[in-house]
């Protein structure tokens, strides 16, 4: 078993479709970024790529490629996946820790958890996504962007 760890953080502007763990969430703002900007699953693909010591998001999907200018990020979780296969790894356990003011993810944890699995193909008790508010300190306090935190067991298949 290996554990990695990952984090990312969007800016986020008026306007924009709020895309997080593979679920459009109504929102005044959405995240600015080259791909859909699911900031969530940035996150995540950092902590299984990190588990298996691949490096990281940027290193195989560049946010200077046009061919990934708008990509539904749930894509880059799938590409993931396979890259671990391929290197004999399959996913254990992931949990994600959402740092957001506002909206409420709540209503929408399970829909994520379950869109997550899906993806990644593991079952939703091994899918873990958590929302906090930062009580309105620092840049997520403030609405001016998102973070999220992730870590991910990986098993030798
Ligand atoms: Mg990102």
């Amino acid at each position: 078993m290996r554990i990695g760890f990952g984090y990312d953080v969007h800016v986020l502007a008026e306007g924009l479709p709020f895309v997080i763990c593979g679920v459009r969430v109504d929102s005044a703002l959405g995240c600015v970024a080259h791909s859909d900007g699911d900031v969530a699953i940035h996150a995540l693909c950092d902590a299984l790529l990190g588990a298996a010591a691949l490096g990281d998001i940027g290193k195989h999907f560049p946010d200077t490629d046009p061919a990934y200018k708008g990509i539904d990020s749930t894509i880059l979780l799938a590409h993931t996946v396979a890259l671990l296969r391929k290197e004999g790894y399959k996913v254990g356990n992931v949990d994600i820790t959402i740092a957001l003011e506002r909206p409420k993810l709540r209503p929408h944890i399970d829909q994520m958890r379950t869109r997550l699995a899906e993806v990644m193909g593991v079952e939703v008790g091994s899918v873990s996504v958590k929302a906090t508010t930062t009580e309105k300190l620092g840049f997520t306090g403030r609405q001016e962007g998102v973070a999220a935190y992730a870590v991910a067991l990986i098993e030798r298949c």
